[in-house]
Parts: C-alpha cells; sequence; structure tokens
C-alpha cells in the first residue's frame, strides 16, 4: 500500500454519505483535506470531528460545484500550501425523481446535469491541469450502477451516469503519457440522504427503497476508494463495480 500521508484530497460532496465517508478514511490514512459542499455546517461539524480524531488538516470551500464562475475563481484561487492537489474524488451528485421521461420535471433535470456533469467537468478542468504539470496525481470518479443498467424512471440520472463513465474512459485517453491515474467507482444502492435528496425530502418513500435487501454503506464505497488511491503508482484502477449480494 502507497502511502498517502499529508497527500491533498479534494473531496466534492463531503457533506454527507459517500463523500463524508472517504473524508473519514483518506483523514485516518494521515491526509489533508479539502471538502467542499453547498451545508457548511456540516463540513464543520466534519472537520472538527476529524481534527479531533485523527489532527486532519482541513480546508473548507462551501461551493456549487455547478456554478461555473464561482468553481473557477475559488479554485484558482485556493492558498499557496493547498494548491497542489494529489488526489481530486468528484463524488457530488443527486439524482431528482422516478419519473418517466414525459412526465418529469425540467428543473430536476437541469440539476443532475449540472451537479453530476457540469460539475465534474468545472472541477476537474480547475485541478487537473496542475497534476499534468507536476505529473503525479489521482482523479477519481464516483458514477453509479446507473451509467451501466438502466432502470425505470432513471432516464436522466443513468444518462448523467452514463457520461460519467464515458468522461472516465475518455479522460484514461487524455491522460495516456503523464503519471495522473483515473478512476471511476460505480456503486449499487447505497444508504445514504441520497434516497431522500431523490424524493425531495420525503423520508418514507426513501426508506421503502431499501426494503427487502442489505445496502451498501458509504464506508463500503470509501474503502474501496482509499484501496484504489493506494495502489503503488505504476497501477490504475480503470472501474469499480459495487453492487450489494441482494441487488440484480
Ligand atoms: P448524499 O446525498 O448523502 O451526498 C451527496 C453529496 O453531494 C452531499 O455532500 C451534497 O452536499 C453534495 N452535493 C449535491 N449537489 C451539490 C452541488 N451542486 N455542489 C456541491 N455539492 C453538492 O448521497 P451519496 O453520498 O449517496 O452520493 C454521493 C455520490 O454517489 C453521488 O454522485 C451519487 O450519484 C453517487 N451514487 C450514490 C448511490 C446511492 O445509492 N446512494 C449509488 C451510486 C452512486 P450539499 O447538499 O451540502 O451540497
Amino acid at each position: 500500500m502507497a502511502s498517502i500521508q499529508n497527500q491533498i484530497v479534494l473531496i466534492t460532496g463531503a457533506s454527507s454519505g459517500i463523500g463524508a465517508a472517504c473524508a473519514h478514511f483518506f483523514a485516518e490514512a494521515g491526509a489533508r483535506l479539502i471538502l467542499v459542499a453547498r451545508r457548511l455546517e456540516r463540513l464543520e461539524e466534519l472537520a472538527a470531528a476529524l481534527k479531533t480524531q485523527f489532527g486532519t488538516e482541513t480546508l473548507l470551500l462551501q461551493l456549487d460545484v455547478g456554478d461555473r464562475p464561482r468553481v473557477e475563481s475559488t479554485l484558482s484561487a485556493l492558498p499557496k500550501d493547498w494548491a497542489a492537489v494529489d488526489i481530486l474524488v468528484n463524488n457530488a451528485g443527486l439524482s431528482r425523481g422516478l419519473d418517466k421521461l414525459h412526465e418529469g420535471q425540467v428543473q430536476d433535470w437541469e440539476e443532475m446535469i449540472d451537479t453530476n456533469v457540469k460539475g465534474l467537468l468545472y472541477v476537474t478542468r480547475a485541478i487537473l491541469p496542475g497534476m499534468v504539470q507536476r505529473d503525479r496525481g489521482h482523479v477519481i470518479n464516483i458514477g453509479s450502477i446507473a451509467g451501466h443498467q438502466p432502470y425505470p424512471g432513471g432516464n436522466v440520472y443513468c444518462a448523467t451516469k452514463a457520461a460519467v463513465k464515458s468522461l472516465t474512459e475518455c479522460l484514461k485517453l487524455d491522460l495516456l503519457g503523464t503519471a495522473v491515474r483515473i478512476t471511476s467507482i460505480d456503486p449499487g444502492m447505497v444508504e445514504t440522504e441520497f434516497s431522500e435528496v431523490r424524493f425531495h425530502g420525503d423520508g418514507d418513500r426513501a426508506r421503502k427503497v431499501y426494503q427487502g435487501l442489505t445496502p451498501l454503506t458509504a464506508e463500503d464505497i470509501a474503502d474501496v476508494v482509499l484501496y484504489c488511491a493506494t495502489r503503488p503508482a505504476h497501477v490504475n484502477i480503470n472501474d469499480v463495480i459495487l453492487m450489494p449480494v441482494a441487488q440484480a
């Protein structure tokens, strides 16, 4: 296992679920963390807990990844000792609704596309040039099984995650000849706030999603993210699909 002690890891969507679990795993491994999300108070709570538990240094950025001008201005002005990001975990994402396309809400589509696709692109465009210039780094995209396998009502969400899959594959080609690594982690069902966000805060409907099977936990995913990030420098794990045993 390669050490990531003192490496700088930028995690988007760190205020809950998979992103927060990644923050814990990377903090325990000795990394310094740039934590990005819109809910600053959640990031502050997490940073305080990581400081107490592991002595972790954090930089908190309250940012909507879909807000291009703010992403560009914030990430181009990182403090000098935080600017050389070693690992980028593009995790911020969401699903809205499970409607048939012809009954769907355009606003929901825009939110998913702006966050899952454009947000990932904006953050990557800001961070990746430094990695290429330094000839070191690792971009880890959190995709989804939805990018491989469509399901009823998945339409726009599935399309955004298929875009993440395709972008990861294309980036692998763009990065040939550099030492920068690129990985996609594509989970099946994970129990986080994701379902509640999908159903616009309807907790009962969200909980029903997990009935009858044991879903993955955010920690199951973070464990694999850290595994990919700590392989020897010549090893690139292109794609990992993680599924609950009971999910088809
Ligand atoms: P959560 O809802 O728990 O976490 C989503 C995170 O994304 C939050 O921290 C949220 O923070 C952040 N986020 C959402 N929109 C934005 C935005 N515009 N700008 C910045 N941050 C944003 O869900 P998960 O942890 O489950 O989801 C993480 C990733 O995993 C997503 O990309 C999701 O698509 C993917 N995934 C999830 C699966 C599941 O079953 N849970 C399965 C497969 C993939 P805040 O609201 O504070 O901005």
